[in-house]
């Protein structure tokens, strides 16, 4: 690494010799390749996702599984927030994933949390297919999740099942009734109709993807969500996806690594031990991991100190290195060669719905022998943060046509570098593709600063305009700079 490098450059520069004890980045990558032998999985419960369009009944759809579903199954208990919770299904259980929203799926799926086996699309039988709808469908997409389809509020009057059906076949969501792939349900959170075979689809959806897990290994999984609590100190949500967590294991979880002192279960009670795809409050953690953080249970508790200060430097670094390197599309197009990946990711946002689709056409026309185009999200509207995440999460560029990130979003961009291209003219953003796979864009015009001064006193003179007296702070201000 570039880090190795310096530190190699310094010693021979002192005349001396580095020799590394041991690399504890090693230790991840071999508990994250360890492969579990065939006979030691047994099935595991699905971990669901609900998403959406706003108020089309993901917390209501949540919150009627809860109380009917966990309350059942706990006599009476009070679930408690901690991000994730499980539902008996007959004599299985489906794990239930408490963030609803695409921003929030995409935001871990960014950090490299692979977390949910299926996302539950909820569509308003009342409103149909709308915005967030189409962002969800492609969030999911992106992340190569199966979509089980809930059409709520068909205990409204108004309610039109049929034409969300033909909506979602037009996105390429094809019921299965209607020949298609896609499991849909029609459902009310209000009186609590069809909720059950929802829950059965998603086993079924489950069963069909085998999904297993080996509960006699060491665990590891992924941060669902931590906060510092007074009388706790820092406590985190852990969704343990391979093995199993006991109290005792020492942990590491990005930065915050400790030896787990106690097991909750979302009614606050304490559990000895949590298996594959149980979620598990855990307290005993030296700081606040973020949600998205990948945890993995170490030998000592000394080896997890020096994992987590790793990866805290790491962590520094790479904010730092991202600050210095755009992600510019020449960048992602080397990366490309470099990789020998054959796709281009791209986002597009426009002013109007026919634009989107001009481009969208116009885009995945472009012919290359090698590299094609993959328009992964396409939609009307501002460039919004949650664009931004998908962006980052799938290595796309964004493309704005007559339209402008908004603050958080600019800012987010710059974070994690990730490219928006602004333009006016569909020509523009065809040619500019096209020359960037074929490895000629033409270098963009590029600020480089060069000077600071203050702006000590301003004199108005007729036909001049206004004239700045100024002091210079830092650097040097030519003739024909800009101001
Ligand atoms: P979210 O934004 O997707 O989480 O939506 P909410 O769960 O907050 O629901 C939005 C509104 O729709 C609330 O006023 C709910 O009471 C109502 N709602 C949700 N599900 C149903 C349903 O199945 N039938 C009816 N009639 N109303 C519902």
């Amino acid at each position: 690494t570039e880090e190795q490098a310096l530190e190699f450059a310094v010693a021979h520069e002192m005349e001396l010799d580095i020799r590394r004890e041991h690399e504890p980045a090693d230790s991840i990558r071999q508990i994250e390749s360890q492969t579990d032998a065939p006979e030691s999985l047994v099935p595991r419960s699905p971990v669901v996702v609900f998403m959406g369009h706003v108020d089309h009944g993901k917390t209501s759809l949540m919150d009627y599984i809860r109380k009917a579903h966990v309350a059942k199954g706990e006599a009476g208990g009070i679930t408690q927030h901690i991000g994730a919770y499980r539902a008996p299904v007959g004599d299985r259980w489906v794990t239930f994933l408490d963030t609803p929203g695409h921003a929030a799926f995409t935001a871990m799926r960014a950090r490299g949390a692979k977390v949910t086996d299926v996302a539950v699309l909820v569509v308003a039988a009342d409103d149909g297919v709308m915005p967030q709808t189409e962002e969800a469908i492609n969030h999911v997409r992106a992340a190569e999740v199966p979509i089980v389809v809930a059409i709520n509020k068909c205990d409204l009057p108004q309610s039109n099942p049929l034409r969300v059906k033909q909506q979602l076949a037009n996105l390429g969501l094809q019921t299965e009734e209607w020949g298609g792939k896609t499991i849909c349900v029609e459902v009310s959170a209000v009186t609590g109709a069809n909720v059950e075979k929802l829950l059965e689809a998603l086993l079924l959806e489950a069963e069909m993807r085998e999904l297993k897990a080996n509960p006699k290994r060491d665990a590891l999984g992924t941060v669902i969500e931590a906060q510092l609590t007074e009388n706790f100190g820092p406590v985190a949500t852990l969704l343990v996806q391979n093995g199993t967590l006991h109290t005792g294991d020492v942990v590491v979880a990005g930065s915050a690594y400790g030896r787990v002192r106690s097991l909750k279960d979302e009614h606050g009670r304490r559990m000895k031990e949590a298996g594959p795809a149980v979620p598990v409050r855990v307290a005993g953690l030296s700081q606040v991991p973020v949600a998205g953080d990948r945890f993995y249970v170490l030998d000592g508790v000394s080896a997890a100190k020096q994992l987590a200060e790793d990866n805290q430097r790491q962590l520094r670094q790479s904010s730092l290195a991202a600050l210095r390197i755009p992600r510019s599309l020449e960048a992602v197009f080397q990366q490309m060669t470099a990789a020998e990946v054959r796709e281009l990711p791209l986002i597009i946002k426009a002013d109007v719905q026919g634009s989107v689709g001009a481009l969208r056409e116009n885009l995945e026309k472009i012919a290359h022998p090698e590299v094609r185009v993959r328009v992964i999200h396409a939609g009307t509207g501002g460039i919004n943060e949650s664009d931004v995440l998908l962006a980052d999460a799938s290595n796309a560029i964004i493309l704005g046509f007559n339209a402008v990130p908004d603050p958080t979003a600019r800012l987010l961009a710059e974070n994690r570098n990730v490219s928006i291209r602004q333009y006016q003219i569909i020509y523009d953003v065809t040619d500019d593709i096209r020359k960037a796979l074929e490895g000629m864009l033409a270098p963009r015009q590029q600020e480089n600063r060069l000077g600071e001064c203050n702006v000590v006193k301003t004199f108005k003179i007729s036909r001049i305009g206004t004239v700045a007296g100024c002091m210079m702070t830092d650097g040097v201000i030519n003739r024909n700079a800009r101001v």
